[in-house]
Order: structure tokens, then C-alpha cells, then sequence
């Protein structure tokens, strides 16, 4: 991150955090930059969101996630009118003006500004805010020692209400687990679907270990097909770890050899409790910690670069 000198009155030196934040085809300074309170992004959730991580100069899947908002935006029926290469572009400038060679990247697609009523017919054109930032990192002993669960009551949402694999504006099924989570001393937690089966987490998509096969639930129970879910799946397979899509419940990650989770900021993170059960030897399990190395070994040449 770009940091400018600040001279203060009192006549001390400071630093002042430099950020240029794109929106709609321009960059505005950080404090400069703002959107309509008649946008229905804001208004209603009405748009879509991405996290992107940036390894190395390189932004990591950058085209998976532009397939994913693609995918996102024809789902809640948003005629995206910028192309994918446009849209790269823009997400390579934010970097670059911004110095970010590793840190994180929030997309943010709205449906554009309207009057009070619910329907889009009467938005203008949708909005898009790129936000290149840094980030706050897992400390490194969660990757060994692992990260403990706990099942929230907050069911996560139909497929037949909103479909999860949509990264709409509205996260606050996400948000009321999370809070449910954090009251009950966690940082993370599991969601169960309508069915009782296994969904995901509030921020990440859960996977385990079972007799040397990598399990995670279909995305048609409800899930966000997760960019580093994808990763760890193609990970899995180079290392010729079979792997299965299919409904799974609470029992089968209680009985787990290994569990863990993914996600752009948490990569992947082993998990080693459950609702107060140990996981496997309570510790990160070996196929994990081998999925682990893989995947760093992939994020610095896998996407975007942009230097
Ligand atoms: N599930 C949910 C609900 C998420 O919000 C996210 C992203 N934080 C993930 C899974 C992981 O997706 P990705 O690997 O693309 O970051």
C-alpha cells in the first residue's frame, strides 16, 4: 500500500495511507470516493461482490472470478455491459496504481442507482467499485494447529430462495451465523441446509478426509462454489487424491480423519474440532498439510499479472 508524508500543524511527520478506489471507469481518492444512497446495491442488496487475493504481482484465478460474477450476474438477471477483458483491466489498474503486489481485491457490482421502489427497470446502469487494498492474515499457527467449529442454528439459505452459489450484496444469512458464531466464542462456523446436510461456513467452504478421499458437499446444497475450493479440488487430483461431491452430514465430518476449510483470505485452513468433537489427531492432518503446500506453491503463477 502507497503511503504518503503528512506534515501536521504541530509540525511532526506521519503517514497517511494513499488509496485510489475505481469506480465506474475512474479512480477517486479514497475519502472521494462515493456512491448514491438512492443505489439499490445499497438500497436492497440489490448487486454482487467478489474477494480476490493478489500473490506476487499475480491476481490469483482473476478469470475464474470474472466467470463467477458472470455467472452471478445472469442469475439475478444484471446485464453486466463491460467485458471480461474490460473488467480485468480494470482490476490490473487498481493494483498497479495502488501498489498492491500481495493483498486483496473487493469487487463490488451494483444494480445501479434508482428511485424507492423495489424494481431494477427503473435503475439507470449498474455500478462497478474495484477497492485494492492489503490484508489481514490467518497467524501462521492456525495452519498447524488448526481452527475449532461449531454448528450455528441459522440454516443457510434455499437454493430455491436465493441460490448461495449467487455472491450477491446480501450476506446477512452469512452475517447472523457469523454472529452466532462469535457469541458463542468462535470465529468460524458450519451451516446446515433446509435438509439438515451439511452446507458451509459462513466465509468458507468445508472439506474433509475420509479413508484417503477428499469429501465437500455438492454445490447443490447450497454453497458458494468457491474459487479456492476449486483450487484445492485441482490440488487433490495432481496429487492423486480422489475426489467426491455428495451430500454429507455433521456425523461424517465428526468421524473424519482430516478436516479443513478454504477461502481466498483463510486459503486453506485445517480444521480440528467439531461441536465439541476432535477431528482426526486434533492436529493439521498430513493429505491437508500436503493440499496446503500445493496450493502455495500454485497462487504465485495461477492468474493475472500484473507487473
Ligand atoms: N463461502 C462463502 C459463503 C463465502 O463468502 C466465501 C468467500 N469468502 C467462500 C465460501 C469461499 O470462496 P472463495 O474461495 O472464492 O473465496
Amino acid at each position: 500500500m502507497m503511503k504518503r508524508n503528512l506534515r501536521s500543524r504541530g509540525g511532526s511527520d506521519s503517514m497517511e495511507e494513499l488509496m485510489e478506489v475505481y469506480i465506474d471507469g475512474k479512480f477517486y481518492q479514497k475519502e472521494d470516493a462515493k456512491v448514491s444512497v438512492f443505489d439499490h446495491g445499497l438500497l436492497y442488496g440489490d448487486g454482487l461482490f467478489e474477494g480476490i487475493r493478489v500473490y506476487d504481482n499475480c491476481i490469483f484465478k482473476l478469470d475464474a472470478h470474472l466467470e463467477r460474477i458472470e455467472y452471478s450476474a445472469k442469475a439475478i438477471a444484471l446485464d453486466l455491459p463491460w467485458s471480461r477483458e474490460e473488467i480485468a483491466q480494470a482490476h490490473i489498474e487498481a493494483c498497479r496504481r495502488n501498489g498492491v503486489a500481495n493483498g486483496y481485491i473487493r469487487t463490488v457490482i451494483t444494480r445501479g442507482v434508482g428511485d424507492l421502489g423495489l424494481s431494477p427497470r427503473n435503475c439507470s446502469s449498474p455500478s462497478m467499485i474495484i477497492i485494492a487494498d492489503s490484508i489481514k492474515l490467518y497467524p501462521p499457527e492456525v495452519y498447524t494447529n488448526g481452527i475449532k467449529l461449531i454448528t450455528v442454528p441459522t440454516r443457510r439459505m434455499s437454493v430455491a430462495a436465493l441460490p448461495p452459489m449467487v455472491k450477491s450484496l446480501n450476506y446477512l444469512n452469512n452475517i447472523l451465523a457469523k454472529i452466532e458464531a462469535l457469541n458463542c466464542g468462535y470465529d468460524e462456523c458450519l451451516l446446515l441446509n433446509d435438509q439438515g446436510n451439511v452446507a458451509e461456513c459462513s466465509g468458507d467452504n468445508i472439506f474433509i478426509i475420509h479413508k484417503g478421499k477428499l469429501i465437500t458437499p455438492a454445490p447443490a446444497s447450497g454453497l458458494l462454489i468457491g474459487i479456492t475450493r476449486s483450487a484445492a479440488m485441482e490440488c487433490a487430483r495432481e496429487l492423486g487424491i480422489p475426489v467426491i461431491e455428495t451430500d454429507m452430514t455433521r456425523y461424517d465430518i465428526w468421524n473424519a480423519d482430516e478436516a479443513f476449510i478454504t477461502g481466498s483470505a483463510a486459503e486453506v485452513v485445517p480444521v480440528v474440532e467439531l461441536d465439541g468433537r476432535k477431528i482426526g489427531s486434533g492436529k493439521c492432518g498430513p493429505l491437508t498439510a500436503q493440499l496446503l503446500e500445493l496450493f502455495r506453491k500454485k497462487v504465485r503463477c495461477d492468474g493475472a499479472m500484473i507487473a
